[in-house]
């Protein structure tokens, strides 16, 4: 085994060979990961090879956009890889919430009713739909209404939903990723008996899942079980790392073609946008994303085993089944929280020498400490951790571009822990 890590990187001998031993341990759970990340290959290298991507497809174009190729072929290559019909993918979509958000408004009508059976949508949303506040264009100001569900143990709760769900309502959403609760990631599998309540209570209801986090990390994406849209972030997994900005909206024909039209203009809808970058890097960047994707998880099995052994709490335990790339940890104080955060700034390619604070950020309720440094600003693919300073203490470690790198970060993370006597090994 190399030392050069512990030598170049000042990690302790105790620290680095606890991790390379908790590493040996995991092979059951690496191949597990390998074979999800094979299926995604497969399916993103059929839907490249469906569409024969040439180099034509990668040219910038300007102004309107009309017959943009790259642009068109961009959102069927998605469409084939996320098992859905269509798909919008686009550079001019800011961020998740913002896909989240176009999605929601182009499917949802005044007087309609939106119903989350997965509790409390991601913090983001909240005045976007209008749960909170009462800012101009929200949901709830153009008159859609807003009901929920809450999660029971971590799980749909059926018999609720059952009473909930009535035929009128418009549209069904699911978060699939934890956010910031202490919860698991909901696989596609476990969506599944939702998806048939919906569709024998409220035939004609959209059944809209917020994807983030999600992608890639399991055989099948919830639109194979029957979601009329999945959403997410091209800074997180499908942009596999590469990707400079934007968001995804995948889903059915009769979705997607709503949506369109609040994407950009009615009348409209996907046929005007342009990008006078080229289009190359959301290519890659989803060629790249199941393999980003495994490396990511890899990552955050390490970071539970290491840490649920030396007698912390982690959701997922390192042998559970995911369907995020995110790691929960549960910190004794603060201090713990926060000497986590900056191990893993530490550990960044980028402004490894910057030492985070906590800070109110926009559409958080309380304050947060955020580690990143990454090459592309906020990207979550990339090895990054945030957490609320709130009790329990708790760390979302998510990311990695390579398990090599994420190995690291829990080396770091260990190290500084030890030191600090915060943690026992
Ligand atoms: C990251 C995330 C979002 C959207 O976040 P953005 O920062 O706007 O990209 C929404 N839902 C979940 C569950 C997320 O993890």
């Amino acid at each position: 085994m190399s030392t050069i890590e512990r030598e170049l990187l000042g990690i302790s001998e105790r620290a680095y060979s606890y991790v390379r031993q908790c590493e040996s341990e995991l092979a059951d759970v690496f191949a597990r990961i390998d074979d999800i990340e094979a299926a995604g290959q497969a399916r993103v290298l059929a839907a490249f090879q469906q569409e024969g991507i040439a180099l034509r497809h990668f040219a910038p174009t300007t102004g309107y956009g009309y017959d943009d190729i790259g642009r068109d072929a961009l959102d069927r290559v998605f469409a084939a890889s996320l098992e859905a019909e269509d798909a919008l993918v686009r550079p001019q979509i800011t961020s998740g919430t913002h896909a989240i958000f176009t999605a929601l408004s182009g499917l949802l009508e005044p007087g309609d009713t939106m119903l989350s059976l997965t509790g409390a949508p991601y913090d983001t949303l909240e005045k976007a739909i209008g749960i909170s506040g009462n800012e101009y264009n929200s949901l709830a100001r153009m008159g859609v209404k807003y009901a929920q569900v809450d999660l029971l143990d971590g799980s749909i709760d059926l018999e609720a939903a059952e009473k909930a769900v009535f035929p009128e309502v418009k549209l069904v959403y699911f978060q699939r990723s934890r956010g910031y609760s202490w919860r698991n990631a909901l696989t596609p599998e476990e969506m599944l008996p939702a998806f048939e309540l919906v569709r024998r209570k409220a035939p004609n209801a959209f059944i809209v899942v917020d994807n983030c986090y999600g992608g890639f990390t399991r055989m099948h994406e919830p639109t194979y079980y029957g979601a009329d849209v999945i959403i997410g972030s091209l800074i997180k997994n499908l942009g596999g790392g590469i990707a400079p900005t934007g968001g995804y909206i995948a889903g059915t024909k009769r979705a997607i073609e709503r949506i369109e039209m609040k994407l950009t203009v009615p009348g409209m809808g996907r046929e005007v946008g342009s990008y006078a970058g080229s289009y190359a890097p959301f290519y890659q960047g989803l060629f790249m994303a199941p393999h980003i994707t495994a490396q990511a998880v890899k990552s955050a099995v390490l970071f539970a085993r290491v840490f649920e052994k030396a007698g912390m709490t982690s959701m997922p335990s390192s042998t559970d089944e995911r369907s995020d790339i995110v790691q929960s940890l549960r910190f004794n104080s603060a201090e713990a929280l926060i000497s986590f955060c900056r191990s893993i700034q530490k550990a960044a390619p980028v402004d490894s020498f910057v030492q985070p604070e906590p800070w109110d950020m926009p559409g958080y309720t309380s304050q947060v400490i955020m580690a990143a440094g990454a090459f592309v600003q906020g990207s979550s693919i990339e090895l990054s951790a945030d957490a609320p300073i709130v009790e329990p203490y708790t760390a979302y470690v998510q990311g990695g571009l390579t398990f090599a790198h994420g190995r690291i970060g829990v080396m770091y993370a260990l190290d500084d822990l030890l030191k600090a006597g915060e943690i026992s090994i």
